[in-house]
């Protein structure tokens, strides 16, 4: 009997090959044969990985030159009118990425994760017809290797669910027109072999979905189930519980049920149903999403709780979601500390981990071999060294949470807006920026130079002052109001924070896709994170004594530090969130005794830490607010805190943002006028805010014109007393050719408005 699984492989390659070769053949450098060859080996190297790790079920088709859901719209000939003259390679990189003729497909967040899929735009007047080539190919060549593979399918209702209809109405009105496709998919499938499984991944389950969603699942998998004998069907679903799905999915004829353990503990309560269904269950219990080592002692008690519900004959050992979200190998990962490392499990190692559990399990101690027992007492080593060692528990760090008192700044929001407003002298619609300035190659290039030892750090640091000088001269000569340092020093907002705190930990080659041919390397937290020293104060002072105006101290608030990472999994996120807090409340009580009167916290990815389900959102809004508050708490009532969020559909979560209680916050909202600032209004929401007047995304350079009318349309919402006046985002991604003129028109469209009031 089979007993392991994995739901899907990474694919960019372990040095990143698929990046690599996509980005020269966009350029024109490579022909798309070279791209085919590339992926075959890659495809290949993967399945060999998993086959050698002792995996029975390997998956074909999680592979993708771009995104599967991309693929899986093309499979069904979805393609937007606008690149239907397009054929092949052109037309499937164009709908990805846009061309001289045509915007890309939208491209949005992959559940709670920070993978980003192509949002399929469907029609009611379009026909859709199958063309399952890429299957048949992808599992035909694995069979040819002589493996055989379970084909990955997006789900029907995950489909349909996750895609947007071109008049923005419900997709679920088509859904009678993609299922018969499904069908016939399955059918064409059924020809591959003998015996076939098929694993369709079913996500959209883990949502609160309406009683119409659910409705759909009981005909849906009855009819899937019934097209060929010879296929048995998984359906999957990960990231959090599905219970609802399960209820129905017991009762249609499907072979088997995958679910996440890790971090939908709560299909614990569906496991007497699933014994009583003699479904297979595949137990996802190896973390998908995280890079620690499996605790084994502890996965073997999680997997005999489930087995005192479950048959072990009904069993199969599986990640918690596909290893797209974690890391390649930790082969390249050759100067990191080596005890850090040895905590650490990526793709390619979590596949023993895997193996392992299930040889454990199900068979006992004894059946494992010489290695597979060196790799348990490893693994035990490990895990009791994370434990104790020093590295993770810092005894000053637990000691200060403990005794935390002080949770908010002192003075209510009306009192502190009075000083600071007297202090700081400012005007109605005041303008400023929201951090960052271009990032120039000569800077990438001194940063990098500098951490490769080959730029002496005088050097460095006067190559940074000089930006900043010509930063703060460019402000005062676009006549900005408040002024910013232009963060030439910092790679990333996350990242330039990790590496100063104690406790944070970096690799080296650790990438994971987040689109298309781009991967993010989030740094990880392991330990009790603490502030050796200030992070800021040096850069901000320095550019604050070269302008008489304001200038603007720039962090990264706790939320999002911890969003944006990998965080250890022997404390709560929201335990640890509130160590990073106390670091910045440090920082911020150092700032402002340096003499810097208006501080923000970007809180950018404030919202994307918002649990999938509703039940959990009020513990999730409860520490995630308490943390923002307690990282500004230092501050005196006198010093002004901004806050800045790149979006703006604020409407369900307006109270909370209140809550947090910043005395400006700063949004993007110039692509959708006026419309999103409305619920600030609606909720009487007090404190003031900075809504983007123009599109930072895209290089046109706005005209005075339109900011005038942007501005006029804010006006309409919320008094000038209010409004502060600033682009949607920062600037990095930008030139300084475009951003000149457009900070220009900016403070000329304000100049504008106050003379004809
Ligand atoms: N201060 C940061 C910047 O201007 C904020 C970036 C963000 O919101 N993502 O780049
Ligand atoms: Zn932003």
């Amino acid at each position: 009997m089979q007993k392991n699984y994995i739901l899907g492989f990474p694919r960019i390659g372990e040095q990143r090959e698929l990046k690599a070769i996509l980005e020269s053949f966009w350029s024109g450098k490579t022909n798309f044969k070279e791209v085919k060859k590339i992926a075959s080996e890659l495809k290949k190297r993967h399945w060999l990985y998993q086959k050698e790790a002792g995996i029975d079920y390997i998956s074909s088709n999680d592979f993708s030159l771009y995104d599967n859901m991309l693929d899986t719209a093309i499979m069904f000939g979805a393609i937007p009118k606008r690149f239907q003259h397009l054929n092949g390679e052109q037309r499937y990189f164009a709908m990805a990425r846009g061309d001289k003729d045509s915007v890309a497909m939208e491209m949005t967040k992959w559940f709670n994760t920070n993978y980003h899929y192509i949002v399929p735009e469907l029609s009611l007047d379009d026909e859709y017809k199958l063309d399952a080539t890429k299957i048949v190919d992808e599992y035909n060549e694995a069979k040819e290797l002589g493996i055989k593979t379970k084909v990955n399918i997006i789900g029907p209702i995950t489909f349909v669910g996750l895609s947007k209809r071109v008049d923005s109405k419900d997709t679920f009105e088509l859904y009678h027109k993609i299922l018969p496709l499904y069908e016939q998919l399955l059918k064409e499938i059924s020809n591959l072999d003998d015996e076939i499984v098929v694993q369709i991944d079913e996500p959209f389950f883990v949502k609160d979905n309406d009683t119409k969603v659910l409705s759909l699942i009981k005909p849906t998998y009855d009819l899937l189930a019934n097209v060929s004998q010879n296929i048995k069907i998984i359906v999957s679903t990960y990231f959090e519980h599905s219970n609802e799905a399960t209820n129905i999915l017991i009762n249609t004829p499907i072979w088997a049920l995958g679910l996440d353990f890790i971090h939908g503990d709560g299909n614990l309560d569906s496991l007497e149903k699933i014994s009583n269904s003699s479904k297979i269950l595949i137990a996802g219990i190896v973390d998908g999403r995280n890079i620690w080592k499996n605790n084994i002692d502890k996965t073997l008690d999680l997997l005999e709780h489930i087995g005192r519900y479950v048959d072990n004959e009904q069993i199969i050992i599986s990640s918690s979601c596909s290893l797209l979200h974690v890391p390649f190998s930790l082969k390249y990962e050759q100067n990191m500390d080596s005890e850090l490392k040895n905590w650490l499990s990526y793709a390619v190692e979590k596949l023993d981990e895997i193996s392992l559990i299930s040889k454990l399990f199900f068979e006992g101690k004894d059946a494992l071999s010489e290695e597979e027992k060196k790799l348990l007492e490893n693994n035990t080593e490990a895990n009791n060294s994370r434990k104790n060692s020093k590295l993770v528990h810092d005894k000053e760090v637990a000691l200060r949470v403990e005794n935390l008192s002080k949770l908010e700044r002192d003075g209510a929001y009306e009192d502190r807006i009075k000083l600071q407003k007297e202090l700081l002298a400012y005007d109605d619609l005041t303008t400023t920026t929201i951090g960052s300035f271009p990032q120039t190659p000569q800077i990438r290039e001194a940063r990098r130079d500098f951490k490769k030892g080959t730029l002496t750090k005088e050097l460095y640091e006067k190559k940074m002052k000089d930006y900043i000088d010509e930063c703060v001269k460019v402000q005062e000569d676009c006549g900005i109001d408040v002024l910013v340092h232009g963060e030439p020093e910092r790679n990333d907002m996350v990242e330039y924070f990790g590496e100063q705190l104690k406790g944070y930990g970096f690799s080296e080659n650790g990438w994971v896709q987040s689109y298309g041919s781009r991967c993010v390397k989030p740094p990880f937290i392991y330990g009790d994170i603490s502030r050796p020293k200030p992070m800021t104060v040096e850069w901000i002072t320095y550019a604050q004594s070269k302008t008489n105006k304001i200038m603007k101290g720039m962090l990264t608030g706790p939320v999002t530090i911890l969003n944006w990472s990998f965080v250890r999994d022997d404390k709560t996120r929201d335990e640890v969130s509130k160590q990073i807090a106390l670091a910045i409340s440090d920082e911020i009580d150092d700032l402002q005794n340096a003499g810097i009167k208006i501080i923000q916290v970007d809180e950018a990815a404030f919202k994307e830490g918002y649990p999938l389900r509703k039940e959990k959102i009020k513990l999730y809004e409860d520490w995630a607010v308490r943390d923002f508050k307690i990282s500004v708490s230092s501050a005196k009532q006198e010093t002004q805190i901004h806050t800045h969020m790149c979006y703006s559909e604020f409407n369900d979560i307006i109270k909370t943002i209140e809550a947090m209680d910043a005395d400006v916050i700063s949004i993007e909202t110039a692509r959708s006028g006026n419309e999103l600032l409305k619920i600030f209004k609606e909720v009487g929401y007090k404190q003031e805010v900075g809504p983007g007047v123009y599109d930072i995304h895209s290089p046109r350079i706005p005209s005075v014109e339109e900011i005038v009318k942007q501005i006029e349309l804010l006006l309409e919402v919320l008094p000038k007393e209010q409004l502060w006046i600033n682009p949607d985002c920062g600037l990095k991604t930008r030139k300084y050719e475009e951003v000149i003129p457009s900070l220009k028109n900016m403070v000329e469209a304000v100049k504008i408005i106050k003379s004809n009031q």
